[in-house]
């Protein structure tokens, strides 16, 4: 059987299944709805459910994000690499800039690669470890400037452009690897 997230709610009406760019599988199912007709349910849809996956993979190819689906086990599986390779790429990153920062976190986020706080700790998506070197440079590089500017001024950007001349484009391509 595929993993999957079940989300029951009053609000729906009927079985229904959801599948994300990430490659999640989703289930919303009206409250009362037995598991075992979920299952049965699921059972019949596989070979469309595994279909559906397929073309996400092939759409893709050069993001490893799909093969991170993205549930709580693959996170607890690639938590502890993230860190090591993200932490490394923001220390190499940082040669340049010298800006401090507290701790560096992974975190299994659904909507946003990357995070700073003001007291200097930096968050990220675990999956950004696993994604193309650009973007993720770009990610690590924008968190690591607002450790200088906590906005997005003229001023952010340009210490950006320093590591990343090209931002632009990146930025770009990012936004076409959004996270579910
Ligand atoms: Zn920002």
């Amino acid at each position: 059987m595929i993993p999957y997230t079940l989300r029951r709610s009053i609000r729906t009406r009927t079985v229904r299944i959801t599948i994300r760019r990430t490659g999640d599988v989703v289930v919303s199912a009206p409250i009362g709805v037995p598991q075992i007709f979920i299952t049965a349910y699921l059972a019949r849809m596989q070979q469309w459910i595994a279909s559906k996956l397929l073309l996400i993979k092939e759409r893709a190819p050069d993001t490893r994000v799909s093969r991170l689906p993205g549930g709580r086990r693959d996170f607890v599986a690639h938590k502890d690499e993230a860190l090591r390779i993200l932490s490394e790429r923001t220390k190499e990153l940082n040669q340049a800039y010298q800006f401090s920062y507290t701790k560096i976190v992974v975190r299994n986020q659904k909507t946003r690669w990357g995070s700073c706080s003001r007291h200097g700790v930096i968050n990220f998506n675990y999956r950004l470890a696993y994604m193309p070197d650009d973007v993720r440079d770009y990610v690590i590089v924008h968190e690591l400037c607002h450790l200088k500017q906590f906005n997005h001024s003229r001023a952010f950007w340009d210490l950006v452009k320093q590591a990343v001349p090209n931002y632009k484009e990146v930025k770009k391509k990012l936004k076409g690897l959004t996270v579910g």
